[in-house]
């Protein structure tokens, strides 16, 4: 049996009830496999397929908090530091429902090649809670994030493990998360990234991963003779990424018609008004059907349908295995030529190949959304030298690494 089959068999069997973590094992084995065929005794002898998909450590941890009602309740926590050998372990931290080993294992790992790509000194690390922040009031948020970090901060720091945002954890929750690290240890340090502006955070910080992503399918396209000026761009999702490759998609002369969130998606043939959005989500914290209200020229679906619009480029930018093999089918019938993953994992291995077999040019996440962990680890630099950049800066430092990440 070939090596990356024998591996990838013992990670099924040894990971049961994982298939998110299968799966995005099976991609990079499949992906490696003409390189480590060329030397099959040697990084057999060395384990060297072993060491990368099994984690360097887990912790999982209890975490009770109280809602405002006086009623007690317990989520599960959980810290995967995947990867440490090129610097310290990198990573978000995910509130979702949805959230398990599994899904904290796949996403760390990725992470850890993400992390490489970027050329900066960062290991792959993940971590989250099946703790639901929708509803919640502030202060129920904050009793939770609060009692994340008492057992969380034992084994994060500035020099060990730095974790971030992603699903359901913006400034707020960092804002929380940062507050009781400081009080629990004593020290100010550049322990998470996402910070709020006036006590470490980064310019660009919000817009990394959203203007990364557009910045590489820009060079991507330019690399193919094609300009992204005047494209059509179907986005899904309506959370950080997705908001930011928006605005940028219109910066760069595209009109991106579409957005989504977890009940329902938008169709704005006037393209996707940033401030609107940006008021229902981030401000309001409400449902799409905010945005069609005040924008009464745009149209709200119930469910999923964003990839069955018609477009020159989509951006998933929602969540993992949101793409699915009909959704490839209806994009290339519409006459898509690109798909770049601003989530993670979004689009299914079998829509993937298809994709490809299409010839529709494929940006996988790992590097389409790397600007994101990129600005992370400038803003980690940030605090390490006490100074902050301009937005001008550190923009262009996103740039140049996006460009780099895809020639690389
Ligand atoms: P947010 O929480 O800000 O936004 C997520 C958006 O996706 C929301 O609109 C949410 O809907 C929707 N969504 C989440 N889960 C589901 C689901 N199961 N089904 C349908 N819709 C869903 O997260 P981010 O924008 O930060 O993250 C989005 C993706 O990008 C994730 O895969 C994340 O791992 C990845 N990523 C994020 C980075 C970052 O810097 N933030 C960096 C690199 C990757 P609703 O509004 O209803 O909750």
């Amino acid at each position: 049996m070939r090596y990356v089959d024998e591996v990838l068999q013992q990670v099924i069997t040894q990971n049961p009830a994982q298939p998110e973590f299968h799966q995005a094992v099976q991609e990079v084995l499949e992906t490696l496999a003409p390189v480590i065929e060329k030397n099959e005794e040697l990084y057999r002898r060395e384990a060297l397929l072993e060491r990368l998909t099994v984690p360097e450590r887990i912790i999982m941890f209890r975490v009770p908090w109280v809602d405002d009602q006086g009623q007690v309740h317990v989520n599960n926590g959980y810290r995967v530091q995947f990867n440490g050998a090129i610097g310290p372990y990198k990573g978000g931290i995910r509130l979702h429902p949805s959230v398990n080993l599994g899904v904290m294992k796949f996403l760390s790992f990725e992470q850890t090649f993400k992390n490489s790509l970027t050329g900066l000194p960062i290991g792959g690390g993940k971590g989250g809670s099946d703790f639901d922040p929708k509803g919640k009031s502030d202060r129920e948020i904050m009793a939770f994030c609060q009692s994340f970090i008492n057992e969380l901060y034992k084994y994060i720091g500035a020099d060990t493990d730095v974790p971030a945002g992603d699903i359901g954890v913006g400034a707020r929750e960092v804002g929380y998360f940062f507050g009781q690290y400081r009080r629990l240890k004593g020290v100010f340090e550049g322990v998470f990234t996402g910070k709020g502006l006036s006590y470490g955070g980064s310019l660009a910080r919000p817009q990394a991963t959203g203007y990364g992503l557009l910045y590489i399918t820009q060079e991507m396209l330019k690399a193919n003779g094609q300009d992204i000026a005047g494209k059509t761009v179907a986005v899904s999702g309506a959370g950080n990424v997705a908001t930011y490759a928006i605005e940028k998609a219109w910066q760069l002369g595209a009109k991106p018609v579409t957005c989504s969130d977890s009940t329902g998606w938008i169709y704005d043939p006037d393209g996707i008004d940033v401030a609107t959005l940006i008021e229902v989500k981030q401000v309001k914290r409400a449902r799409l059907t905010e945005y069609a209200k005040a924008r009464p020229n745009s149209q709200y679906h119930e469910g999923k349908g964003v990839w069955t619009v018609k477009c020159d480029i989509a951006l998933p930018c929602a969540t993992q295995n949101e793409l699915l093999l009909e959704d490839a089918k209806a994009l290339v019938a519409n006459g898509c030529m690109a798909v770049c993953e601003g989530a993670n994992m979004p689009t299914s291995l079998d829509a993937t190949k298809y994709l490809q077999q299409q010839g529709v040019y494929f940006v996988p996440g790992k590097a389409a959304n790397a600007g994101g962990v990129a600005v992370s680890a400038l803003e980690m630099s940030q605090n390490s030298e006490r100074l902050s950049w301009s937005f001008e800066q550190v923009d262009s430092q996103l740039q140049q690494i996006m460009v780099n990440i895809f020639h690389n």
